[in-house]
């Protein structure tokens, strides 16, 4: 039986079409009705490959397992080493990705600094500049130079930690930003200096260059505003990744940003999302690669994003040679994205009215761009905010990472590490042929790695 026709009409003899199914047909339809191209939240949806096609060979005879009570395992990660004075010192490699004030709350940003903070990492600003909130509640914040430029200044150039410097973003890489309307309140126009209530589409590059060659004169105009001091990310959505991370340090990057094509966003259309970009684990491969091809390896650090949820996800990202992850979804889940409720005091209060009047439900939501989150993380609405508190927010937030970081030395234990940063490609192998090929690590049971 095909297991996708409703049970009402299981009687009858229907072929779905592979190529036509009731999603294409779907998609025709609307886009027949419409004339409009889809807009939504979140991150690619389809299946693919990715570090769940990947297991670790943990330690056995040849190989000595670490004891987990008594034999420590460091997650220390320093990043920043090449040319800045201050480099960024974290507890744990794992980072809070760059997300907008516009298309997160205040409150949320608040959440976010508060749990960054609590374990040790840094959080990130993104389109729209940097709220006080965020900068008061993050011990590391690191501020972002977009395209854009909307809410970017040289005072909170100053204030930051890092400074990151985005080429482009893993959900749209190419494409530009988008912020409908309906979340440009009062004070996310202010600090884009643009009206409220209008639909906002932020610049697909930067305006003051056109090449690689301007990357070098940015750079180097942040280091003097920042007295050399702090480290320079340059961000790029995976797609050359080979040529563009040996762009980006050629022009004098200290970190290297790569977010694979399962990142997320806030608002960009849909065929964006699902058909442009490569996965995170065919980018972190090449990234490395470019990395080692120019010998630097340990000068030059690399920050891996896109679609890492789990702490197993952070072991594989790290293995492979990232030095770090950098995550978005999965926080905003951690706050309650996709949830069934919200926490009102001590109370969970049903959001599945809320969902259903979005035409969605829990589990399903993708309609951050409509800035009617239910459950009040990617909202402007002065009401829906409410439903996001920060102290409580922080809380779950600061459980997920640490549990991440937990599974994170629990794998590198078992690998035999007594530091996370020394897993290595040797401890991965692949369950199927394209992971392998995409990672370069034998597929699992053999000596084979496709193209070697
Ligand atoms: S629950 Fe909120 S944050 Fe999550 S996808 Fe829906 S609108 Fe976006």
């Amino acid at each position: 039986m095909n297991e996708r026709i409703p049970p009402a009409l299981s009687h009858l003899s229907l072929e779905e079409s592979a190529g036509y199914d009731r999603h294409v047909i779907d998609y025709i339809q609307r886009a027949a009705a419409t004339g409009l191209y889809e807009i939504r939240g979140l991150g690619a949806k389809r299946r693919l490959p990715g570090f769940d096609d990947l297991v670790f060979l943990g330690a056995s005879l040849s190989r000595y397992p670490l004891e987990g009570y008594r034999e420590k395992c460091s997650t220390k990660t320093v990043l920043g080493t090449r040319f800045a004075t201050r480099p960024v010192e974290l507890a744990t490699p794992i980072t809070i990705a760059g997300m907008s004030f516009g298309a997160l709350s205040a409150r949320v940003k608040e959440a976010l600094g508060r749990a960054a903070t609590a374990v040790g990492t840094s959080t990130t600003t993104g389109d729209g500049g940097m709220t006080s909130e965020e900068r008061e509640s993050s011990k590391t914040l690191v501020y972002q130079c977009l395209p854009s430029r909307y809410g970017f200044n040289p005072d909170d150039v100053r204030r930051a930690d890092a400074i990151e410097i985005v080429i482009g973003q893993g959900a749209k890489p190419g494409g530009g930003g988008m912020l409908l309307g309906q979340k440009v309140n009062p004070r996310v126009a202010q600090m884009r200096t643009l009206p409220a209530g209008v639909d906002q589409r932020s610049a697909s590059r930067h305006p003051d260059w056109t090449g690689p060659d301007d990357l070098v004169i940015k750079i180097n105009e942040l280091r003097e505003i920042t007295d050399w001091e702090k480290p320079i990310y340059v961000k790029v959505g995976a797609t050359r990744v080979n040529h563009d991370v040996k762009l980006a340090v050629h022009a004098g990057a200290d970190v290297i940003v790569v977010d694979g094509m399962q990142g997320g966003t806030a608002a960009t259309q849909t065929v964006f999302i699902e058909h442009v970009g490569i996965p995170t684990l065919a980018a972190v491969r090449q990234a490395v690669e470019a990395i080692d091809d120019l010998n630097m390896r340990g000068k030059v650090q690399l920050i891996v994003s896109g679609g890492i949820r789990t702490g197993a996800d952070v072991a594989k990202a790290i293995a492979m040679g990232a030095d770090a992850v950098a995550i978005g979804q999965g926080v905003l889940m951690a706050l309650g994205c996709n949830s069934a409720s919200y926490l009102s005091g001590d109370k969970h209060v049903s959001a599945l009215d809320d969902y259903a009047k979005l035409g969605t439900a829990p589990g399903f939501c993708h309609h951050c761009h409509t800035g009617k989150c239910p459950v009040g993380v990617t909202t402007q609405d002065a009401v829906l905010e409410q439903r996001l508190d920060p102290t409580s927010g922080a809380k779950r937030l600061t459980n997920y990472l640490k549990t991440l970081n937990m599974e994170l030395t629990t794998i590198a234990r078992a690998c035999g590490k007594q530091n996370v940063h020394h897993l290595e490609r040797e401890d991965l192998v692949a369950l199927t042929v394209e992971a392998a090929a995409m990672a370069n690590v034998p597929l699992a049971g053999t000596s084979w790695v496709p193209g070697k």
